[in-house]
């Protein structure tokens, strides 16, 4: 009742046009009240000092007349009128708050939202940063649309393997950025491991090519009061780490990465774009 009372024109509550009608219903009963209460007190000095044109009940009658049609009618009309206004506009501001989070292509959450989700994440979550192995050549060789076509496939493909509480994004060009939540670390490491094995034993049709493609993927645990963007840089770490393996493969930002780190040195990979420095990677990871 309280609530109901409330006039209280909350820009969110306009989504529903059912929230219209009751709007509407309560600026009219608002605006009877209104008008009763001014009525009140002017009819009755008005009548003692012989100012009404006609009777005192006549008055009364004619004011509880008006106050129905004028106050009642019109504000209930101009109400529902900027009421619907009010809709249209809740609409069309959630319309384009979508957009604004919405990557067009894969239909998936933009970097943006990525990022505010991930900022939302606490504990028991893993964040993997999976990027499609030598894209630039599937778009020289088969053209810029079924470039897009194997993007909007992968899309597909991570979201079937990830559940609604999981969130998967398209953070820019061939790259994607999930975040696992649920399960324990193990069963999340099956799924990404899972998605990858996936991507890489089928083919994907586009413009009556059969595109096999492979992905690779960067894994970091997002642990509570861990900083997000470390987890982030971590995560990308593994995935550069991954290509520099040899592609098609998932790592985690623990697995190996003493030993790996080594090995890539010795071997004369070029580890310090990312800042593969020995000394961070040895504090990143506290090994
Ligand atoms: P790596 O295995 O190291 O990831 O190699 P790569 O070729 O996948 O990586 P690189 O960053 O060199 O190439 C990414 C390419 O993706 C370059 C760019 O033209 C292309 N690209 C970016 N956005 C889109 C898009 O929306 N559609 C298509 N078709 N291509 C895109
Ligand atoms: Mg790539
Ligand atoms: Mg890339």
């Amino acid at each position: 009742m309280r609530n109901w009372m409330s006039l209280q024109a909350d820009f969110g509550s306009f989504q529903h046009r059912r929230n219209v009608y009751v709007f509407a219903l309560k600026m009219s009963f608002l605006a009877v009240v209104l008008s009763g209460v001014i009525m009140v007190l002017t009819i009755p000095p008005l009548g003692f000092f012989g100012l009404l044109p006609v009777t005192l009940s006549y008055a009364i009658s004619f004011g509880a007349i008006f106050s129905w049609l004028v106050g009642g009618t019109v504000s209930g009309m101009l109400s529902l009128a900027a009421g619907f206004a009010l809709h249209e506009l809740t609409l069309s501001r959630a319309e384009f708050e979508k957009l604004s989070r919405t990557d067009t292509l894969s239909g998936l959450l933009n970097r943006r939202a990525f990022t505010e989700a991930l900022e939302k994440t606490e504990g028991n979550a893993s964040l993997v940063i999976f990027d499609v192995d030598r894209f630039k050549a599937i778009n020289d060789r088969f053209g810029h649309a079924c470039g897009d076509a194997v993007i909007t496939a992968v899309s597909g493909m991570l979201t079937s393997t990830f559940d609604q509480i999981s969130i998967v994004a398209r953070l820019g060009g061939e790259e994607f950025g999930v975040i696992v939540s649920g399960e324990p670390l193990e069963a999340r490491m099956e799924r990404i491991e899972g998605v990858r094995a996936r991507i890489a034993s089928g083919a994907i049709k586009a413009d009556g090519h059969d595109i096999r493609i492979t992905v690779s993927g960067g894994v970091a645990d997002l642990v509570a009061e861990r900083n997000k963007q470390q987890v982030y840089a971590s995560a990308d770490r593994a995935l550069y780490l991954a290509k520099a393996l040899g592609r098609n493969r998932v790592v985690h930002e623990r697995e190996g990465l003493h030993h790996a780190w080594h090995g890539l040195a010795e071997n004369g990979v070029d580890v310090e774009g990312r800042g593969l420095e020995s000394d961070n990677v040895m504090q990143a990871y506290g090994i």
